[in-house]
């Protein structure tokens, strides 16, 4: 046999990513019993809408309904139905409530809308007088002015004995606005609103808080917590200390390293001019990836004047953003790491234990969510980590 080597070669397809996307299963079903503990008698939900903050709903729904969650929120009728085959006897609340022709789908996955408006209501009444009775939500605007029933229309139906018999409302739920700020007082005003509505539905669950409500105290847990961004390692609330377990990395691969002199400009535009003799890695990540224009490292209108961009992380390294990021490469500053330390086919971290996710999306004037809800298709995803 010739032992050459042979021209067309098999590899895992996440070893040759131009980006990729680690979970950490067992650092997410950590931070749900974590979030479980601080929500003290209150029963814990897990929010896994837009495909559990882009970190994979299948995995991630079975992940927290095997670390005990029984209660989910989705934003879309369809993730609920992709939900239900991870979370077989689990309650799953839709967010949006339900519109004329979701019924089937609603029925068909056993959902449960949360309706939010009169319009809503008034469909669901006319439906359940139809098919009987069947679950559903209602969600109150205390002061968010996003959706609910207003305070006055939620205790008015409270109240109305002549609503129909098959009215079945679990659950009650409002939202906070500001509650990631230490006791502002808009934020007691929505608790002592939701607090009389919760009293007018007798015999009805309520839940108030998501994240950094968990963290404002007792009172603000109610029967059910529900939180999102502190379940994936964001950060929620100022008066969490820190962001518990990092649950998702986030990685590109270097496609090119190149040798620059001072004065030569970097990317579009050439608003990055080089102070020094430079070593650039040109990496296969851009704005297409959701590694956002924001995050250059200049060149970006709306932020000059500011601190400068992001950065990626490599062998206890920071490797900055240089100049603008482009639709599917970025070019970040090797210059400071040992020569040979860096090579083509490596992979710098974007977000990640090393590069927190808050940080980054700080650097480009955003907040964690977006960031993580933003990293798209082009990721190869990998699991780890065991289901607790
Ligand atoms: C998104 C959302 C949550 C979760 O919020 P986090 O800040 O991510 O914890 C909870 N409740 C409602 C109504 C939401 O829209």
């Amino acid at each position: 046999m010739p032992d050459t080597e042979p021209l067309i070669e098999e590899a895992d397809p996440f070893d040759i990513a131009p980006v990729r996307l680690t979970v950490d299963l067992t650092a997410l079903a950590e931070n749900w019993v974590e979030l479980s503990k601080r929500s003290g008698r209150a029963r814990t939900g897990a929010v896994v809408k837009a495909d559990a903050y882009g970190l994979g709903i299948e995995d991630c729904g079975l992940t927290l309904y095997e670390a005990g969650a029984r209660d989910f929120f989705v934003a879309a009728a369809s993730e609920g139905a992709t939900l239900r085959a991870y979370a077989p006897d689990a309650r799953i609340f839709v967010l949006s409530g339900i519109w004329p022709g979701q019924e089937r789908l609603f029925l068909e996955h056993d959902l449960v809308p949360v309706l939010a408006s009169e319009e809503q209501m008034t469909h669901w009444m006319s439906l359940i007088a139809e098919v009987g009775a069947y679950p559903c939500a209602v969600q109150v605007d205390t002061g968010f002015n996003r959706l609910g029933l207003s305070f006055d229309d939620a205790m008015a139906l409270a109240q109305d004995v002549s609503r129909p018999t098959s009215f079945d409302p679990v659950l009650l739920l409002s939202h906070l606005h500001t509650a990631d700020a230490a006791d502002a007082e808009a934020t007691r005003n929505q608790l002592d609103l939701f607090q009389q509505v919760s009293s007018a539905f007798e015999g009805v669950e309520s839940s108030l808080s998501a994240s950094a409500g968990i963290f404002l105290g007792p009172r603000y847990h109610f029967d059910l917590t529900r939180p999102g961004i502190a379940l994936y390692g964001g950060k929620a609330s100022l008066a969490m200390e820190r962001p518990l377990r990092t649950v998702a990395t986030a990685e590109a691969r270097i496609v090119q390293i190149r040798d620059a002199k001072a004065g030569e400009t970097v990317s579009y535009g050439g608003t990055h001019r080089l102070l020094r003799d430079s070593r650039l890695a040109v990496a296969s990540v851009g704005y297409a990836d959701g590694y956002m224009r924001s995050l250059s490292g200049s060149g970006v209108p709306l932020r000059n004047g500011t601190a400068g961009g992001a950065a990626a992380a490599f062998g206890g390294y920071k490797l900055p953003v240089l100049g603008r990021i482009t639709m599917d490469l970025t070019v970040f500053d090797a210059t400071d790491l040992p020569s040979g330390a860096l090579r083509t086919g490596d992979y710098v971290e974007l977000v990640g234990p090393n590069m927190p996710l808050d940080d980054v999306a700080e650097a480009g004037g955003t907040i964690g969510y977006e960031l993580l809800t933003g990293f798209g298709l082009r990721y190869e995803r990998r699991y780890t980590g065991d289901e607790v």
